[in-house]
């Protein structure tokens, strides 16, 4: 029998499945896709490697949090800085998202001007320079002791914020600017969307803040495509399983059962990283199923619609672009589409001369 079972090899299932191996635990990570990473992978087709979903990596520098999970590893990931580490397009203007203040705010302000604009991305720098200088908070909820005291752990970060965590984004930035033209409107929203994963009116203008701020963050390119980043991740766990998925998951008084078609396994604890609204199906225990009933409602429906390309060309093409556009694409909850090519040197990924491209817009999952 296992110490823990971990379903889903996400980001989350892979990275916890690795810091228990390394302290010593026996796991067992499951796999339905035959390629490790689930929404930040990557898979072939023919002689092309494709990103699924996530293709920057952010967080990979002192005092964040996947530097920290690499590191506490002792995992050194094959990355290339890409800055800007996004290149915005809206209409006719180009608004490439340097790391460095001045070098991004010069064209920044030449398209979108306006008098209030300084001060607001100084504000946007700011906070997020003083958010990851932070540490100490984190989340528990085994008892009511643990949930309480890991509260506690984010006062300091609430006192310090509370202004902007209780403003609501959008009015937040209405009232700053004043007037604000249309087109700006729009660039600040599509930037928040692919971050923040909301539009400004449903989030705090704290987390728009953060979303803002993610490219003055280092971000990175990940050669040979997001899941030999998982493959490195996962080196130290000795049992993983691909291509196996977890159909249903009974509870038992000192240990679980986890069925694949073929398999049981049984383990004493299960961390669940399956997407978050399938993980009730998996079990027939009322306790869980009510879980995650009550909790059905967060569902916003928010999904991907994905486009995998490849072109030859001898163009130099950046790592990210996100495209705007005048109104909403049909069909979709987006006007932007964020589009990610491969690095021309990146020959695991395509051949010399081509691109493999990953393109997304959000839309609703029902659709
Ligand atoms: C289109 C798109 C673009 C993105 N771009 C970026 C980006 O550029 N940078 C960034 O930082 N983030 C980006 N993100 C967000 C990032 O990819 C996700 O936040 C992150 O990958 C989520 O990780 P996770 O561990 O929560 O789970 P997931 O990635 O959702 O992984 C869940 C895993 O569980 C597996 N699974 C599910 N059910 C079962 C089962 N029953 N049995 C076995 N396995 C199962 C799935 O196959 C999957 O591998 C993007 C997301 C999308 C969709």
């Amino acid at each position: 029998m296992s110490d823990f079972a971990v379903v889903g090899s996400g980001i989350g299932g892979s990275a916890i499945a690795a810091l228990l191996s390394a302290k010593g635990y026996d796991v067992v990570l499951f796999e339905k896709e035959s390629y490790l990473g689930g929404c930040s992978s990557s898979f072939q087709r023919g002689d092309y490697t494709y990103n699924t979903g996530a293709t920057t990596l952010a967080g990979y520098e002192e005092g964040h949090i996947v530097k920290e999970v690499f590191d506490t590893l002792g995992i050194v990931p094959n990355l290339i800085e890409t800055d800007p580490s996004i290149v915005v397009l809206h209409g006719d203007k180009t608004t490439p998202r340097y790391r460095d203040f001045e070098r991004f705010f010069d064209t920044l302000d030449a398209n979108y001007p306006h008098a209030k604009n300084r001060a607001f991305w100084e504000l946007i720098h700011k906070i997020n320079d003083e958010f990851y200088r932070f540490d100490g908070h984190y989340y528990a909820n085994a008892n009511l002791f643990a949930k309480t005291k890991s509260l506690f752990s984010f006062a300091p970060l609430f006192w310090k914020f509370k202004k902007y965590l209780l403003a609501n984004a959008q009015t937040f930035i209405e009232d700053f600017f004043g007037t604000l033209e249309q087109q700006y409107r729009q660039f600040l929203e599509s930037q928040v969307l692919i971050v923040a994963q909301a539009p400004l009116r449903e989030i705090n203008f704290f987390t728009a803040a953060l979303a803002l701020a993610y490219t003055f963050n280092k971000n990175y390119y990940v050669m040979g495509g997001f899941s030999t980043l998982f493959d490195t991740l996962v080196s130290g766990v000795k049992n993983v399983r691909r291509c196996s998925e977890i159909r249903s998951i009974t509870r038992h008084e000192n240990h679980f059962e986890l069925f694949t078609k073929t398999q049981i396994h049984s383990a004493k604890k299960v961390i669940l990283n399956s997407t978050v609204y399938d993980s009730g199906k998996l079990f027939h225990d009322g306790d869980v199923l009510g879980y995650y009933k009550k909790h059905e409602k967060l569902d916003n429906h928010q999904s991907s619609f994905m486009l995998y390309m490849t072109i030859k060309s001898e163009k130099s093409f950046h790592h990210h672009y996100q495209i705007i556009h005048d109104a909403p694409f049909p069909h979709t909850l987006s006007q932007a589409l964020f589009v990610s090519f491969s690095d021309k040197e990146d020959i695991q990924i395509a051949p010399k001369g081509h691109y493999s491209i990953t393109a997304s817009i959000h839309t609703d999952s029902r659709f």
